[in-house]
């Protein structure tokens, strides 16, 4: 057995064994969908932005179209892509185990696609719309050049993403802090595990007892606090975690 082989086998039959599994996932989940990960140098996206011009309320308020215009486009981008294998066996893992938790910090609307039951979207969703003064969420037409007006306030209409300097929902900071403090087992997916507070939650779970798997392709900030490593695409891991996690139930 190779030693990829057996740490999937041990990190399967500990999250058989476990009460609650956390999964937190990342950009690199996505990549083997097309969609180009946050720190990727080939990245079309970011190419000719830089982040603070776009991904933030004062860009917004600055150059309210040109937002808009790049969040449309993004969008219509990722109506080409599909979930991959990896979103949808973790969808399938969630059926499968008592508790799994999914925590992702991607915006991509993938897990859902994926048909994973609840997925608690740390950075919101770019298929959806808000009030950008009152943060309701609004269903608009976005194929126009310029953000719509909200229908109850007359504010502009934004993504419903949340934006570099914006505070995260606290229901859902709180539901994910409590995802990572019940966990027995920890599985951080295609994150770069930089940006918090998303990053603190594999110590939060490792505190409160969990042990904790990353797969990755390449070394992480938290690659040296796991108690098992994947050095392997997301989208060929965990079909190959899934596949040994059900062969123990049967
Ligand atoms: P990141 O770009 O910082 O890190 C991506 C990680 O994925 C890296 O560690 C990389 O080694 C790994 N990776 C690359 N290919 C992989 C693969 N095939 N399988 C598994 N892992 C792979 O992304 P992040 O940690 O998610 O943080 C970036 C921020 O940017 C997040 O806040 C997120 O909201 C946002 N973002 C989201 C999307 C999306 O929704 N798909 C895309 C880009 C950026």
């Amino acid at each position: 057995m190779t030693d990829e082989k057996a740490t999937i086998d041990a990190i399967a039959k500990a999250a058989r064994a476990a009460d609650t599994v956390t999964v937190l996932t990342g950009s690199g989940l996505s990549a083997a969908s097309g969609v180009p990960t946050f720190r990727d140098p080939d990245n079309g996206l970011w190419a000719d932005y830089r982040p603070e011009d776009i991904a933030t309320p004062e860009a917004f308020e600055r150059a309210p179209d040109t937002v808009w215009q790049w969040y449309r486009a993004r969008r219509r981008q990722l109506e080409e892509v599909e979930p991959n294998a990896g979103h949808h066996a973790l969808a399938k893992l969630a059926r499968a185990l008592p508790d799994l938790r999914l925590v992702t910090q991607n915006v991509d609307g993938l897990h859902q696609r994926a048909g994973h039951p609840d997925v608690m979207a740390f950075h919101g969703d770019i298929t959806t719309n808000q009030c950008h003064v009152e943060g309701r969420v609004v269903s608009v037409d976005d194929a126009r050049d310029t953000p719509p007006r909200c229908p109850h306030c007359g504010g502009l209409v934004r993504p419903g993403v949340v934006w570099f300097g914006e505070a995260l929902d606290s229901d859902l900071v709180e539901r994910a802090v409590a995802a990572a403090g019940a966990a027995d087992v920890f599985l951080a997916v295609g994150t770069s595990a930089e940006v918090h507070p998303a990053a603190l939650l594999a110590d939060l779970a490792r505190e409160g007892g969990a042990r904790v798997a990353e797969i990755n392709p390449d070394a992480t900030a938290l690659s040296e606090r796991t108690d098992w490593v994947v050095r392997a695409s997301a989208a060929e891991a965990l079909p190959r975690l899934l596949e040994r996690a059900l062969a123990g139930t049967e």
